[in-house]
């Protein structure tokens, strides 16, 4: 079992946040697990609990290519002696893709499916349950995946004006709402949107009766939308980890922060505020081809 104490929760020096007074600290959910990282083991931990209460013949879920949910799904079932499936949208890649290698390797099952069948989730979800499978949404968006997420609250040791996470499907954000509410605490909750659009992720607390005051979702830092980058991330990214030695990820953590240094920089905290950051793992991400290409043209 993954213990949450390496989930240390620690400040970060930077000389512009000392300046405005700001104390930004970050709490390392990617020290969990090396690939079951995250706020993806925090959304299995509850999904594996109502998968051993019945009798299934093993777990099936969904995702894409480069997906940090079938990863960890691949590897928590392997540990955990669990016959799995992963039904991965679109067709087989043709080029190197070491996410569903290692997927593979621990004994995960790809079934490929189009684009159309994949967008038909609720079907192949039907079929799987009647075939006597536990099935776990995209990304691990239930209300278990919340019931995970909302435990990172109650592990904090300081207090803080604000909390924030990046945000994919919102089932993290959603947790950390919840966990404040519980507890009652006075801070704001913060989700930077990765991909366009964002803004369904303002409802998602609602669908799962979570009240969202104190909620705000910032849909303009996706950099061109999902797994998408720029030249001014990528360098964000290499600056911040030359500085702390933390390691973001290019599509989820490293936004993330970038997000909150922008928003420090447009005086949008006050002096004397503490922040948190949820560093949600998924270091994998820089696993491809299209993240390689995409630094070299960063020109770094
Ligand atoms: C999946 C993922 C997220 C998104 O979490 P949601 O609960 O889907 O909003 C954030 N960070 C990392 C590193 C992830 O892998």
């Amino acid at each position: 079992m993954i213990s949450t104490n390496v989930s240390i929760e620690h400040k970060i020096n930077w000389p512009d946040l000392a300046s405005r007074g700001i104390e930004l600290y970050i709490k390392r959910d990617d020290l969990l697990h090396t690939f079951i990282s995250g706020n993806k083991w925090r959304k299995l931990k509850y999904n594996y609990a109502a998968y051993r209460e019945g009798t299934y013949k093993g777990i099936v879920t969904f995702g894409g290519a480069y997906s940090n949910h079938i990863i960890a799904t691949a590897c928590f079932c392997a540990e955990n002696g669990i016959p799995c499936i992963g039904i991965l949208r679109g067709e087989e890649p043709e080029r190197a893709n070491y996410i569903l290698m290692l997927a593979e390797l621990w004994g995960m099952q790809l079934k490929f499916v189009s684009r159309t069948q994949y967008r038909g989730k609720d079907e192949l979800t039907e079929k799987y349950l009647k075939e006597g499978y536990y099935v776990i949404p995209e990304g691990g968006e239930n209300k278990f995946g919340i019931k995970g997420c909302a435990e990172i609250i109650g592990e904090l040791k300081n207090e803080y004006d604000h909390i924030f996470c990046a945000s994919g499907t919102g089932c993290t954000i959603s947790g950390i709402l919840k966990g404040v509410e519980d507890r009652k605490l006075d801070v704001k909750c913060h989700g930077i949107a990765v991909l366009k659009q964002g803004d369904f992720l303002k409802e998602v607390p609602l669908r799962y009766g979570i009240p969202d005051d104190g909620l705000t979702i910032h849909t303009n830092f996706h950099e061109g939308g999902y797994a998408k980058t720029s030249k001014d991330l990528t360098m964000f990214i290499q600056r911040f980890t030359q500085k702390t030695g933390i390691l973001l990820d290019p599509v989820y953590t490293g936004k993330l922060f970038n997000a909150i240094f922008k928003l420090v920089e447009d005086n949008y905290f006050e002096s004397g505020e503490r922040i948190l950051a949820i560093h949600s793992g998924g270091l994998t991400g820089w696993l491809s081809e299209e993240m390689y290409n995409s630094y070299r043209k960063a020109g770094l």
